[in-house]
């Protein structure tokens, strides 16, 4: 017999986006009811504020515009699901 863990959240279960610095690890994290996409794009547009790394992103490219329809989706997924008949699980990686 084999079994298999697997583990799921909801969109609901999201609660904060931790925005993180790769080179530093500074971390600022931001609510989902207060997320604003003109912050990501400052985020994503500015160096980091404690190493200076640059974020990667060059404004008004499709991967800034990715990343910032990516958080708007966050932000509105939850009250777009809540009265319907589907919801969506993501199937993440289990801790050990
Ligand atoms: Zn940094």
């Amino acid at each position: 017999m084999t079994f298999e863990k697997k583990c799921f959240i909801e969109t609901s279960d999201i609660q904060a986006v931790r925005y993180e610095c790769t080179k530093c690890q500074v971390a600022f994290t931001v609510p989902i009811g207060q997320l604003d996409p003109n912050e990501a794009a400052s985020f994503a547009n500015t160096q980091c504020a404690y190493c200076g790394a640059p974020s990667g992103f060059a404004p008004g490219t499709q991967e800034t515009k990715t990343f910032l329809n990516f958080i708007t989706a966050l932000k509105d997924i939850s009250a777009v699901l809540a009265a319907r008949n589907l919801k969506i699980r993501l199937d993440i990686k289990c801790g050990e």
